[in-house]
């Protein structure tokens, strides 16, 4: 599915969109669980359609713009990633008509996720072409799969939970932090390297998809990432798996197999006080 575009695909007008979104019983607004990640919820009046959730590699896509704020432009349904969830903005262009508006940020405001463009913003009702800075995003999907990875490997090993995750808006390196009491991190960085790097190479596959509440809650793995403290209205929650090594509820985006991520390196290891440890990745392939 790599460089697949949505032009062929189907519409779902913003308003199906809203009222599918009602009956599955998704919800909205951001939740931040464990500070690992915050886990985006889909509101029944969303607005934006939110492409890359069903298709994280689209790149290209159509769209309409719904309305023209100060801060950039919503589009009825969109595949740039709005910052949130320890992930960085997507950057790319709309373009419509022979005119190009470089697209700098994205933010999620309410059910929409507005697009901040360079110039005057083309009008409410334009058709425009999304075209995402993919190299830069495929950078960000890589490294937030390592963390998932490095997640996996540091609480099958040590128990150790995650306190926060953040990846570099250049896209060049991530960091995590981890509740590790006792344990001087330097003492285990070549092992934790060793391991992140095997299970990458295992080839394992990454899922998304979504599970009823009541289930989700079963799951211990997500008991440790604190799933109970999504709101009691919300119906259905995220999930991102990397088979057989992690699972958590989870908004970003991510690729499909860990083989995509290649090796990884630790480029930095710190204590913060007695019990926060902090390892910086980057990805070396
Ligand atoms: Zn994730």
């Amino acid at each position: 599915m790599i460089g697949a575009t949505a032009s062929a695909s189907r519409r779902v007008p913003g308003e199906r969109c809203g009222r599918l979104a009602a009956q599955r019983g998704w919800y909205r607004g951001f939740f931040d669980p464990s500070r690992w990640g915050r886990v985006f919820l889909c509101g029944s009046e969303m607005a934006t359609e939110a492409l890359f959730y069903a298709d994280s590699y689209l790149r290209d896509f159509e769209a309409t713009v719904t309305a023209v704020r100060p801060d950039g432009v919503a589009l009825d349904r969109t595949a740039f990633y709005p910052h949130g969830g320890g992930q960085p903005t997507d950057v790319g262009e709309l373009r419509a008509h022979g005119q190009v508006w470089p697209v700098t940020a994205v933010r999620r405001q309410g059910g929409d996720i507005v697009h901040r463009l360079d110039g005057e913003s083309p009008p409410a009702g334009t058709a425009v072409i999304g075209h995402l800075d993919w190299d830069l995003r495929y950078a960000f999907m890589r490294l937030h799969t390592a963390l998932h990875a490095l997640s996996g490997v540091v609480w099958t090993g040590w128990q150790a939970d995650v306190t926060g995750s953040h990846i570099y808006e250049d896209g060049g390196k991530a960091r995590m932090d981890f509740s590790l009491e006792g344990i001087r991190i330097n003492d285990v960085r070549d092992e934790i390297e060793e391991r992140l790097n095997a299970e990458l190479a295992a080839a394992r596959p990454v899922r998304a998809y979504e599970l009823p509440r009541a289930e989700a809650l079963e799951l211990p793995d997500l008991i440790r990432t604190h799933v109970n403290l999504v709101p009691a209205h919300i119906a259905n929650i995220r999930i991102v798996e990397i088979e057989g090594l992690d699972r958590q509820a989870d908004g970003g985006t991510h690729v499909a197999n860990t083989s995509e991520v290649g090796r990884v390196a630790i480029i930095n290891a710190a204590n913060k006080g007695r019990i926060n440890r902090r390892l910086e990745i980057a990805l070396t392939d």
